[in-house]
């Protein structure tokens, strides 16, 4: 097996750990960008091509602002995550708003915003028309049924909660122009964590011919197709990349079969990409607190679950490095824990490592999305710090660690009753 590279030295993060103390997550701005690139650069081909990072995997200005600089837009999902896009300057057509289950207030702040609505559900065109209006520009999200498979994460299509049905769509964007909207897109996103790169071609397929479709019978033109998210990561050292350049090209030969083959006109593509965007550029930087030995051999570390709840929620397997200690001939089998009162709080179960003592640094792979992001208080934990690796080698803290005081700022210990029901 290979072992996966770090960024930095051993000696690097001492350094980082004498200012900013463990547990952390820290970002390799130069991995973001050059992959950022390497995306953009993938889809050339398509003129008016758009990535929107998914925020969700680690809504951080600084990193969104790295990402805005390499052409991406943003994907949000809640109305703090419009207002973090807010804050940073995004308006208009660089923000898609993908959500379910909406609230009126969070459709009227990205409508503000001048956000690209996409509607997860056929009932939202009249609640959005009766609460806010309607826009412009409207996308719909498709859910392709039992034509496609899914997967654990996901779930499968026919069982999750997003999207609109084939008739559906037809009937939705049928109501969408008797409303007097002008402009139309389309979504779809039906993976998670998917490695496979002719999976994407195979949905863009799928999406295409139902814009010949659609186009046809309800004689409209569609702007653009947004095939969503869930390009995955190789978090085992034995997984391979997704393959961009080999993605792009199974969907570019599909864009020519059933976009331009059916003589409709140029759509732009746009991908909500969160996972592999930022993913492999985190890491959880930890330290060992304690060896247990009892019917099992425990590593007992200085982060949890609160940290990086994945393991703990589907049994993921992150990668774990011990730097200064690769070369290590002393092999052990630990679960490596965290100390919240449960016990799924492990980060690994039976990984072998190099012999561990306490005050080793220990630095967890791939969790640069849905890592800091899916953080939590239970227990009493406070949330940690964010820190980012800058090009030049510099570190900068992007996000404070939490405090006691944040712990208890929305507790009042002198409450009285306000009124009587
Ligand atoms: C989570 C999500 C994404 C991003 O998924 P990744 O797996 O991070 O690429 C994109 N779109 C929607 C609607 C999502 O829910």
């Amino acid at each position: 097996m290979t072992e996966k590279k770090l960024p930095f030295t051993k000696e690097a993060l001492e350094k980082i750990i004498e200012k900013y103390p463990t547990p952390f997550h820290i970002y390799d701005e130069k991995g973001i960008k050059s992959y950022a690139k390497r995306f953009v650069k993938a889809f050339a081909w398509n003129k008016g091509f758009k990535e929107y990072y998914a925020i969700k995997a680690a809504p951080n200005p600084y990193l969104m602002k790295i990402l805005r600089n390499e052409g991406f837009g943003i994907d949000c999902s809640s109305i703090a995550e419009l207002e973090l896009a807010g804050r940073i300057g995004m308006r208009g057509e660089e923000i898609m708003f993908t959500s379910n289950d909406t609230p009126a207030e969070e459709f009227k702040k990205a409508i503000e915003l001048g956000a690209i609505i996409n509607l997860d559900d056929i009932a939202h065109i009249q609640y959005l028309d009766e609460k806010v209006g309607l826009p412009e520009l409207v996308c719909c999200r498709y859910n392709p049924g039992s034509l496609k498979e899914g997967n654990a994460i996901i779930g499968h299509p026919e069982e999750a909660k997003y999207g609109f049905t084939r008739s559906q769509l037809f009937e939705g964007y049928q109501l969408l122009i008797d409303k007097g909207v002008k402009r139309f897109g389309i979504h779809t996103m039906v993976a998670s964590n998917e490695l496979d790169p002719d999976y994407f071609a195979g949905t863009a397929q799928i999406l295409f011919e139902l814009i010949a479709d659609l186009s046809r019978k309800l004689n409209i033109t569609f702007e653009f197709a947004n095939l969503g998210g869930g390009i995955g990561i190789p978090y085992k050292p034995d997984q391979v990349e997704v393959d961009l350049e080999k993605m792009s090209e199974g969907i570019r030969v599909n864009y020519e079969k059933y976009i331009l083959g059916n003589g409709l006109k140029p759509i732009k593509l746009y991908f909500e990409s969160g996972r592999a965007i930022t993913g492999p550029f985190g890491y959880l930087v930890s330290k060992v607190l304690h060896i247990k030995n009892t019917y099992k051999k425990y590593a007992g570390l200085d982060a949890s679950m609160a940290n990086l709840m994945r393991p703990a929620l589907y049994g993921s397997y992150h990668h774990i490095s011990v730097p200064g200690k690769e070369d290590a001939s002393t092999k052990i089998m630990y679960d490596v824990t965290g100390s919240l009162c449960e016990n799924n709080d492990k980060f690994a179960i039976n990984r072998v490592l190099p012999k561990l003592v306490p005050g080793d640094i220990v630095v967890i792979h791939d969790a640069g999305a849905h890592g800091h992001s899916m953080g939590f208080n239970y227990n009493g934990k406070l949330r940690s710090a964010e820190l980012l690796l800058r090009e030049d080698g510099e570190v900068m803290q992007i996000r404070r660690a939490e405090t006691v005081e944040d712990y208890f700022a929305t507790l009042d210990f002198n409450a009285l009753p306000s009124f009587s029901v």
